[in-house]
C-alpha cells in the first residue's frame, strides 16, 4: 500500500515495534533488528534494485538502527512516564502514549529516511519528500495497532493490565453478536463512502470518512476496549486498502488523518468508563465507614434529612434508633483490637441482614451504631430494637467467645421537630437505657 516512494500509507510494523518495546523492553531488539535487515533485502527486490548484498545489509542495519532505538526509546520514556504517574492515570497515560508516539514516529521518519539516504538505497534530495509521508504512515500505524497488539499480547503477559490501570482488554460475557452488527455497520458506511469518493473525485467528498467517527464512537461506549481497538484496526486497514484499490492516492492524507483523529478520539473515549467505575468507588468510600462499609456519619445524616423531608411530604412516620454495644472495651481488653475489630464487622453484618432494604444503618463511631427506619411508628421501631437486642445476644463471635449485648435508644421523628433535636432525644434514651442497667430498649 505504498503512497510515496518507501512510504506506506499505513505502516503496521511501527505499531508492532512500539508495542513489542513496551512490553518486553530491550528484549524486543535482535528479533526487530532482524525483521528490519530482511525487510531491506525484500525493499530491494521490490523496487529491482540490485544492490549488492553487502550494501543490503548494510544499509539494513543502518535501517533498523533508525527504526529500533527510536522506537525503543520512545517505549521506555511512555512505560518510564506512565509508572510515575499517581492518580488519574488512564486520561494522562492515553495523552502521553498519543504525544509521545506522534514524536517517536517523527523520530523514526527523519531518522530513517536519513539511514536510507546515507546507505545509498535512496538519493539524498529524496529525504525532503519522503519524511512526511512516512511519519504519518508510522503514525497512524502506531496510533491505531499499538492498543491492539497490547490488548493481544496481554494475554501472555497479564501484567499490562495492572499497568494500564484499569483499562482491561479481556474480553467480558458480553454477546458477540451486537459487536458484529455494529462492527458490520461500520464496514458498510466506510465502503459506502469511499466509494462515494471514487465516484465523485472532488477533494471535499473524501472528508466524509470523519463521519465514521459516529460509529465508532458507539462502538468505544458499548463494547469492550478489545473490540474497540480491534474495531479500529479493521477500519484503518480496510481505508488502507481502499485507498489503494480505488485509487485514492490523490486524497490519501485526508484518509491517513482520518485514521489519526478518530483514533486518538476514541482513546479518550475509552478511558470514560474507566473513570465512572472510579468516581464511583471514590464517592462510595467517601460515604461508607472504613472498618463495618456500613453508611458514615456524613451518609447517614444526608439520607436522614431527605427522609425527614419525605415522609413530612407523603405523611409517614419516620423512626430512629441509636444503639451501642455493651462493655465493649471489655473484648478489646481480653481479646485484643484487631479481634474488637473483627466483633464489630460481624455485628454490622448480622444486624444487617436483619434489615429491611428500605432500612439505614449507619456507624456513629466507636461501638455505636444508628438505624433510619422509614414508614415505622414508635411502636413499631421499638419492636425491631427489641429484636435486634436479641439478635445482638445470638451472635456467636468467632474472635471472642462471649455474649454481645446492647443497649438502645428509639425515638418517632416528630414533625415539629429538627434532626438535630430528633438525635439528641434518642442519644439521650440510649444513656438512660445504660443508666438503668444495660442490655435494654428505652422508646419516646
Ligand atoms: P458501655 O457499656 O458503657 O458502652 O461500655 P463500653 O466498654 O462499650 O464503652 P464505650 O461504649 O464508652 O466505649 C467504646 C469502646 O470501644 C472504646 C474503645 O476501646 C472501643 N472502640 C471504639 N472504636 C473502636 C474500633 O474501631 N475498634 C475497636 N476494636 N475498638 C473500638
Ligand atoms: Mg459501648
Amino acid at each position: 500500500m505504498e503512497y510515496a516512494p518507501h512510504a506506506s500509507i499505513w505502516f503496521p510494523p511501527a505499531g508492532l515495534s512500539f508495542a513489542a518495546f513496551l512490553v518486553m523492553g530491550v528484549r524486543a531488539m535482535p528479533v526487530l533488528m532482524l525483521c528490519s535487515v530482511i525487510a531491506t533485502f525484500w525493499v530491494d527486490s521490490m523496487y529491482q534494485m540490485e544492490h549488492s548484498w553487502l550494501q543490503n545489509a548494510f544499509s539494513g542495519i543502518l535501517f533498523g538502527a533508525a527504526h529500533c532505538l527510536t522506537y525503543w526509546f520512545g517505549a521506555w520514556s511512555l512505560r518510564t512516564l506512565v509508572r510515575s504517574l499517581s492518580d488519574e492515570v488512564l486520561p494522562k497515560a492515553i495523552l502521553s502514549f498519543l504525544i509521545i508516539g506522534s514524536v517517536t514516529a517523527l523520530s523514526a521518519a527523519l531518522l530513517g529516511t536519513h539511514a536510507l539516504a546515507v546507505s545509498g538505497m535512496i538519493g539524498s534530495n529524496e529525504v525532503s519528500d519522503t519524511w512526511l509521508p512516512w511519519w504519518i504512515g508510522d503514525l497512524a500505524a502506531t496510533i491505531v495497532l499499538t492498543p491492539l497488539f497490547l490488548g493481544i499480547l496481554s494475554w501472555r503477559y497479564p501484567q499490562i493490565d495492572n499497568w494500564l490501570s484499569g483499562l482491561s482488554f479481556q474480553l467480558q460475557d458480553q454477546p458477540l453478536q451486537p459487536y458484529l452488527v455494529k462492527q458490520a455497520i461500520c464496514i458498510i458506511m466506510l465502503v459506502a463512502i469511499m466509494l462515494l469518493a471514487y465516484l465523485f473525485p472532488y477533494p471535499e467528498v473524501s472528508f466524509a470518512v470523519f463521519f465514521l467517527i459516529i460509529p465508532q464512537m458507539w462502538m468505544v461506549y458499548t463494547e469492550t476496549a478489545f473490540r474497540a481497538a480491534l474495531s479500529l484496526a479493521i477500519f484503518s486497514l480496510l481505508s488502507a486498502i481502499l485507498v489503494a484499490l480505488l485509487g485514492l492516492m490523490e486524497q490519501a492524507l485526508v484518509y491517513q488523518f482520518s485514521i489519526i483523529v478518530i483514533a486518538a478520539s476514541a482513546y479518550f473515549g475509552l478511558a470514560v468508563p474507566v473513570l465512572a467505575a472510579h468516581n464511583k468507588q471514590l464517592s462510595k468510600l467517601a460515604l461508607s465507614d472504613g472498618l463495618t462499609k456500613l453508611a458514615n456519619r456524613t451518609y447517614f445524616f444526608e439520607r436522614l434529612e431527605q427522609e425527614v423531608t419525605r415522609s413530612r411530604r407523603n405523611q409517614q412516620s419516620l423512626s430512629l434508633i441509636l444503639f451501642d454495644i455493651d462493655h465493649f472495651k471489655q473484648i478489646n481488653d481480653d481479646y485484643g483490637h484487631t479481634a474488637g475489630d473483627t466483633v464489630l464487622m460481624q455485628i454490622a453484618e448480622n444486624i444487617q441482614q436483619d434489615l429491611r432494604q428500605s432500612d439505614l444503618l449507619g456507624r456513629f463511631g466507636g461501638d455505636e451504631f444508628m438505624l433510619l427506619l422509614p414508614d415505622n411508628d414508635l411502636q413499631q421501631s421499638s419492636g425491631t430494637a427489641e429484636r435486634l437486642r436479641q439478635s445482638l445476644f445470638n451472635i456467636s463471635l468467632e474472635k471472642a467467645p462471649r455474649r454481645l449485648s446492647g443497649s438502645f435508644g428509639v425515638v418517632e421523628i416528630r414533625t415539629t421537630e429538627t434532626v438535630q433535636q430528633a438525635f439528641e432525644r434518642a442519644d439521650a434514651n440510649l444513656f438512660q437505657a445504660k443508666r438503668q442497667g444495660r442490655n435494654q430498649v428505652v422508646a419516646s
